[in-house]
C-alpha cells in the first residue's frame, strides 16, 4: 500500500542534496510513503501515482523528532520537590533515590504502562524515536527489569546502572562501581544498545565513570556520557576519548571541553528542559555550534528535573535562550538526534527512509518556536502508519 502526501506546503527533508539550506527546504513538495518506507521525495508537480493521497493542504511537514535522551521507565512522580525548589531550594543529584524507591515497589505492569502512557504522549507531540534509559532500579534484578520492560517499546536501551550510588552502597561506592561493572552489567547487556553513566560531583567520578563505559563497551555496549551537567568536569573529554555517541547535558563546558567535542564524532546533546525545570543558566548551543560541534536536543524527560515529553518546547527554549536559529533547532531535534543514536533510517525524510513523519499545524517548522507552547500536531506517521 502506497501514500502520496501532497500539497506540502514546506518539506523539511533535512538533506541539503534534496532542498535549500542544511534543512533541505522543499516547497510545494510531495511524499510518497510506501509501507513502512519514504519512496519518493520531490515537487508536488512532478509526483508519481499512489494507491492512496492525503493533502496536506499548504502545511509543514517534517521527520519524526526523535528524541535521544530519556529516563521512562518510573513509578511516582515529584511533584512536592518541584513545588519546593520552585519556592526557593536547590536540585542536587540526590533527588533520583525518592524515584528509585517508587520504581522498586512497582509491578513489571505498572512499569510497563506507565512507560507506554508517556511513549503514546510524545507520539502524539510528533516524537516518533525515543531512547529510554534504566537507572531507577540500581539493583542487578531492578535494572535488568526495566531494561527488558524498555526493550519492548524502543531498541534504544541504555543501561543506566550508573545513575546514583544505590542506597544499599551509600557507604561502599567502590562496591556499586564493581556490581555495575560485574554482575549488573551481565544481566543488563542482552537488553542494552548503549551504556551510560551519570558523571557528576555526587553521583561518579571520572575514574569510575570510565570504568563503567569501558565494562560496557567490553560487552558490545556503546557509551553514552551524562556530562558536564551540574559543573565542569572530566564527562565530556571522557566521552571524547572513549568514543562516545553523545555526551549529554555539556552545560559547563572549558574551551577545551568545546574544543574535543568539534574534534571528535561524539554529539553534543543539549537537554533545556533539566535547566528550565530546575531553574538554572542554559547550556550555550551558539558557542558549540560556532566552533563546529554537531548539537542535538532531546527531552531528558523523567519525574525529577525534567518532566517534558515536549520536543517543540525543548525547540523553542533553544531558539530563545540558547542561541539557536529556528533551522538549526529543528535540526538538532531530528537530524542530530538520530546521529547521536547512530542510526541513518530516522530523521530524515528521504528515500529508503522510515515513513516518520510529523505534520504540523502550520505553514512552516519555524512556528515550533514562533508559536511556544501551542499544540501544533496535525498529523503523524510512524512506520509509514498514520498514528495521529
Ligand atoms: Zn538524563
Amino acid at each position: 500500500m502506497s501514500t502520496l502526501i501532497t500539497g506540502i506546503g514546506s518539506l523539511v527533508t533535512n538533506d541539503p542534496g534534496i532542498g535549500a539550506g542544511p534543512l533541505g527546504l522543499v516547497e510545494d513538495a510531495a511524499v510518497v510513503v510506501d509501507g513502512d518506507r519514504i519512496a519518493w521525495v520531490g515537487p508536488a508537480a512532478a509526483a508519481p501515482a499512489a494507491d492512496e493521497s492525503f493533502d496536506a493542504a499548504g502545511r509543514a511537514l517534517l521527520p519524526g523528532f526523535v528524541d535521544s535522551h530519556s529516563h521512562l521507565v518510573f513509578a511516582g512522580d515529584r511533584t512536592a520537590e518541584f513545588n519546593a525548589r520552585m519556592s526557593g531550594q536547590s536540585y542536587s543529584a540526590g533527588g533520583i533515590r525518592t524515584t528509585v524507591a517508587a520504581t522498586r515497589a512497582a509491578s513489571d505492569a505498572e512499569l510497563d504502562a506507565n512507560l507506554a502512557r508517556f511513549l503514546r504522549e510524545a507520539l502524539r507531540q510528533g516524537t516518533t524515536t525515543v531512547e529510554c534509559k534504566s537507572g531507577y532500579g540500581l539493583t542487578v534484578e531492578d535494572e535488568a527489569r526495566a531494561l527488558r520492560i524498555a526493550a519492548g517499546h524502543t531498541p534504544e536501551t541504555t543501561y543506566l546502572g550508573a545513575h546514583v550510588v544505590a542506597p544499599e552502597f551509600a557507604d561502599d561506592p567502590a562496591g556499586y562501581v564493581e556490581l555495575v561493572t560485574g554482575e549488573m552489567l551481565d544481566a543488563c547487556a542482552p537488553h542494552a544498545k548503549w551504556v551510560d553513566v551519570f558523571c557528576e560531583r555526587g553521583a561518579f567520578d571520572g575514574d569510575q565513570a570510565r570504568a563503567v563505559l569501558t565494562a560496557g563497551a567490553a560487552r558490545g555496549l556503546v557509551p553514552r556520557v551524562h556530562a558536564n551537567q551540574l559543573s565542569y568536569g572530566p564527562g565530556v573529554q571522557l566521552a571524547v576519548e572513549l568514543g562516545a555517541a553523545s555526551a549529554d547535558h555539556c552545560t559547563h563546558l572549558t574551551d577545551e571541553d568545546v574544543a574535543a567535542l568539534a574534534g571528535s564524532d561524539t554529539v553534543a546533546t543539549l537537554l533545556p528542559g533539566a535547566e528550565f525545570s530546575t531553574r538554572a543558566a542554559y547550556p550555550n548551543a551558539r558557542r558549540l555550534l560556532d566552533a563546529g560541534a554537531a548539537v542535538a536536543l532531546s527531552t531528558d524527560c523523567n519525574p525529577g528535573s525534567s518532566f517534558t515529553s515536549s520536543m517543540a518546547f525543548c525547540i523553542a527554549v533553544a531558539v530563545r535562550e540558547m542561541g539557536m536559529t529556528p533551522d538549526e533547532a529543528v535540526h538538532a531535534a531530528t537530524a542530530t538526534g538520530a546521529r547521536a543514536l547512530r542510526r541513518t533510517d530516522v530523521g530524515t525524510v528521504t528515500v529508503g527512509a522510515r515513513a516518520d513523519l510529523l505534520l504540523l499545524d502550520a505553514p512552516s517548522h519555524v512556528h515550533l518556536a514562533y508559536r511556544p507552547g501551542v499544540p501544533l500536531t496535525a498529523a503523524v506517521w510512524r512506520n509509514g502508519v498514520r498514528e495521529v
